[in-house]
């Protein structure tokens, strides 16, 4: 007698998600545009809906997990009516002011709403290793917690049902930065990616993401002094390592707009603090 749940939307994602439910022992019930998408699934022992409307009257709690919001809107509406007393957990990936907008929607028909980011690619759903970032209404997520973690992890972060979207995009920005300098730091060495990227460019990151914490505890406190490396000398870093990267014939293009911030911060006065500092310069009209 463990929970019914449905899942609506079986790309990559809500195929993982289903067939996390499935193996867990949870009657699973599926929908999906395309429906074949849905056979292996089906094969597990879950039950395909006919319709998205279907699919809701099967279980208290549905899981969504489509390309974006508006096609959430497109899928669920026929189903509003079926909505009422029930809770949508939406996985799917968008924007604060979406998230928001659609919990005043779904509350509007009569649900509980939970908004979720998830942190994790498919193949990870399932394992510990799987976090999923939950924002919304906290009687849903106290109440389904165990069934949300089939999926992973989970972290709730508020009433608000945007904060976790937020949350799932400032993760991916740090994400994106990451990936953005490996990819200029590859293009620039000559040899084997894989070579440089083992033995010199992971251990190099994996031992700069220790001064985070240090870095933050500055913004925090608004006080950028530096400790040990100042923004005058990184500007000329960030100058040297423009200039080889032309050089080589490399597009300097991904580091550039860093650049510019920093070359700014130090004629602005800045050149004595921290990196951290730069976090003025971006955080233009957000306060
Ligand atoms: P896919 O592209 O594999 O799947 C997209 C899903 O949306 C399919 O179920 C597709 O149906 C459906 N869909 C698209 N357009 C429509 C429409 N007009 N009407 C009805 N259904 C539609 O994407 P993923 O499963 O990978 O991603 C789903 C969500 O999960 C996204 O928001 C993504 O950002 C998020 N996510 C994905 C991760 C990943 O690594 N894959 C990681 C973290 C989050 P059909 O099969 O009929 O085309």
């Amino acid at each position: 007698n463990l929970t019914p749940v449905t899942v609506v939307g079986l790309g990559d994602m809500g195929r993982a998600l289903a067939a996390a439910f499935l193996d867990a022992g949870h009657p699973t019930t599926v929908w999906n545009r395309t429906p074949h998408r849905a056979d292996d699934l089906v094969r597990r022992g879950a039950t395909r809906a006919a319709t998205a409307a279907d699919a809701v009257r099967a279980s208290r709690v549905v899981v969504v997990c489509l390309l974006d919001y508006p096609t959430v809107r497109e899928v669920l509406a026929p189903a509003g009516g079926e909505l009422a007393g029930r809770t949508v957990v939406n996985l799917t990936n968008g924007t604060p002011a979406q998230a928001a907008e659609a919990g005043d929607w779904v509350r509007g028909l009569g649900a509980d709403y939970l908004d979720g980011g998830i942190m994790a690619i498919p193949p990870m759903i399932g394992q510990p290793g799987a976090l999923i970032l939950y924002s919304g209404s906290k009687g849903a997520y106290e109440a389904e917690r165990e069934l949300l973690e089939r999926l992973g992890g989970s972290r709730f972060l508020g009433t608000d049902p945007g904060a976790a979207a937020l949350h799932d995009l400032a993760l991916l920005a740090g994400m994106y930065g990451l990936f953005g300098g490996f990819l200029h730091a590859v293009a620039m060495v000559d040899g084997p990616a894989r070579g440089f990227t083992d033995e010199l460019l992971v251990p190099w990151l994996t031992a700069m993401t220790g001064v985070l914490p240090e870095l933050a505890d500055q913004i925090d406190a608004g006080k950028y002094t530096a400790q040990s490396a100042n923004l005058a000398m990184q500007a000329v870093s960030l100058a040297n390592i423009t200039t080889a990267t032309v050089d080589r014939g490399v597009d300097p293009a991904l580091l550039a707009p860093l650049r510019a911030l920093a070359d700014r911060r130090v004629s602005e006065g800045s050149g004595g603090d921290d990196i951290s500092t730069l976090v003025e310069g971006l955080r233009v009209g957000a306060r």
